[in-house]
């Protein structure tokens, strides 16, 4: 019986996946909204988002950016309502997830939040306002192999799967930890010994505490990863899979690997960090970035990267403003990522964002650990380990721990195996309170999408000079709440010797006469007259900024014509979108 093959090959889509992910009318409920009752592999986020490109034609287009280091596609959903203008022309709002392997939680959100944008594109009128002005750029699986290796199997790393000789000893990935006890988790090993550092909790055996918080009497142990000594150099598990931390591959102040351990061998080393730099390049009407990590319950903020004197006080104050809501909306705090003047982190995502870009980033650490999602059960004010179990055991039938079971360890003879199943009882919360996670970081992104700068441009108007001369004035108009320039950064540019700013990191607002009819006799950039006129930035809403002060202005140009002509003007702003006007006729 060949016809399950038979369809299979039929439906293999365009992404080349096996549909080995036959389950894949599980994952969207009829109504087309996807299911967060489990963590999704990178097979079933594509398929996701290839069913719903489909569901979803006139809002949505898929499309790889790259291969991943296995050669996996890198998918990128773009969505915004096409009816009314192209993605490109457009503000528009970059969210990732999961550069980091285990931090699984990161691409949960960012699916989540495609699938919302599309589910509430007809009947929520903030969705609708915003695919009407707004695109979105989705990227769910920044880091496919790795996030699929911590799902799918035992082990758990860091970023990406490319090997790393971790210890120096002239061989990658040699000693990762092992599922000795073959329960599907790596969890810890603890041998009785007097002089340990951890101890048994008397009233809980389960739970581990330090020596100097236990009675006399308690047995003690020395506690070790799970695992043997691969290499024999009496370490255990000191070089797992992998060994490059991605989001300190980024070319902005990336500093190697004795400053920065994980950097990689030079900036965007990794086919997964090109793709990204390549995609935020080719995307400049991207506004801002939300990389999205696991875990800890709070946002880290810029600066990132950098020391925190180099950062502008202005754009302090605006990423404070810009982050409120979020605060706001989940109570959890922003807090900067960098704060010493000399020890902070190398080549981090926001940081290219802001300084090569002068974008706002963000990078949540979604997910604040079981002291905040476990109940105080035995009410003493305080989530402790013993709150922990009773919560496991009570409404997860205690499947979150592994029990200390006896094993007979090659190395270190009798030793207990168990602990905690931290993939998804620390660093992801457990599948069963995922959607509660994931959806509560929904509104602060549509606030930051609703934030960006927007111009508009007026009909142009046109007056009678005499001797068949016209001046048209065209108005443009900032009505977004930031400045074309988003912040001091995007400003900054190079003085020339006669004081002009050229090269600014956001480019400033192009206004360009179309005309059918008549000859442009005065106006435009150079000596000679022109279609196209380069106007300074225009501020927004928002009066964090003071590079520029008017929210519009108007520019104008003289045609001379002896018949009827016609004009329109279109305005392209980098980060303030493209708007055009009617054509007015003359005559
Ligand atoms: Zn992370």
């Amino acid at each position: 019986m060949r016809t399950g093959a038979l369809l299979a090959a039929i439906a293999i889509p365009i992404f080349g996946y096996p549909l080995a992910a036959q389950r894949g009318d599980d994952l969207l409920d009829a109504d087309g909204s996807i299911s967060f009752d489990h963590f999704h592999t990178w097979q079933e986020v594509n398929l996701i988002m290839e069913r719903l490109s489909l569901r979803y034609p006139e809002l949505t287009e898929l499309e790889s950016i790259g291969r991943s280091y296995e050669g996996v596609e890198l998918l990128v959903m773009t969505i915004t309502n096409e009816a009314t203008g192209p993605a490109s022309e457009k503000p528009a709002f970059y969210l990732d997830g999961g550069i980091h392997a285990a931090e699984l939680t990161g691409s949960e959100v960012a699916l989540y939040t495609l699938g919302y944008l599309l589910e509430h594109s007809k009947n929520d009128a903030q969705v609708r306002a915003l695919l009407d002005t707004r695109s979105f750029y989705i990227r769910p699986k920044f880091n496919p192999d790795g996030s699929n290796l911590v799902l799918n199997t035992d082990q758990s790393l860091r970023s990406t799967v490319h090997p790393v000789d971790e210890d120096f000893d002239g061989i990658s990935d040699e000693d990762p930890g092992e599922d000795l006890d073959g329960d599907g988790w790596i969890t810890r090993m603890r041998q009785v010994s007097n002089s340990g550092p951890m101890c048994a909790q008397p009233e809980d055996p389960r739970i581990l505490v330090r020596r100097q918080d236990t009675p006399p009497g308690a047995t003690c142990y020395d506690v070790f990863p799970e695992g043997i000594d691969n290499d024999s150099d009496g370490r255990f598990s000191e070089d797992g899979i992998g060994g490059i931390d991605m989001n300190r591959n980024f070319p902005r102040n990336w500093e190697r690997w004795h400053l920065q351990p994980g950097s990689g061998d030079y900036p965007l080393s990794e086919p997964e960090t090109a793709a990204t730099v390549r995609f935020i390049n080719d995307h400049r009407n991207i506004a801002f970035i939300v990389h999205g990590h696991t875990s800890g319950g709070f946002v880290f903020r810029l600066p990132s990267a950098s020391p925190p004197s180099l950062f502008d006080t202005t754009d302090l104050a605006l990423i404070d403003d810009l982050s409120a809501f979020y605060s706001e909306t989940t109570g959890r705090p922003i807090i900067p990522s960098a704060t010493h003047p000399t020890n902070h982190r190398y080549g981090t995502l926001i940081s290219f964002g802001y300084w090569d870009h002068g974008v706002v980033g963000w990078v949540p650490e979604y997910s604040p650990g079981p002291e905040k999602w476990v109940p105080d059960a035995n009410g003493d004010g305080e989530v402790t380990e013993s709150d922990w179990h009773a919560y496991n055991d009570s409404a997860f039938d205690g499947s979150y721990f592994s029990p200390w079971t006896k094993f007979d360890h090659p190395e270190l003879g009798e030793v207990e195996i168990g602990g905690w199943h931290r993939k998804f009882w620390g660093q992801n919360p457990p599948a069963e309170l995922l959607l509660a996670e994931v959806e509560q970081q929904v509104p602060w992104f549509l606030h930051l999408a609703g934030r960006t700068p927007l111009v508009r441009v007026a009909e142009p108007v046109i007056q009678e000079l005499g001797n068949d001369r016209y001046r048209v004035s065209v108005t443009v108009r900032n009505d977004g709440d930031l400045a074309t320039h988003l912040t001091q950064r995007g400003y900054e540019g190079r003085r020339t010797d006669d004081g002009r700013l050229v090269q600014q990191v956001i480019a400033p607002p192009v206004v360009t006469l179309q005309h059918r009819g008549g000859t442009i006799v005065s106006g435009g950039d150079g000596p000679l007259p022109a279609s196209r006129m380069t106007i300074d930035h225009l501020a927004g809403a928002n009066g964090t900024t003071t590079a520029v002060t008017a929210r519009d202005v108007t520019v104008t140009w003289v045609v001379e014509s002896t018949g009827p002509f016609a004009v329109r003007a279109t305005v392209v702003s980098q980060k303030g979108g493209t708007h055009r006007s009617a054509w007015v006729r003359k005559r």
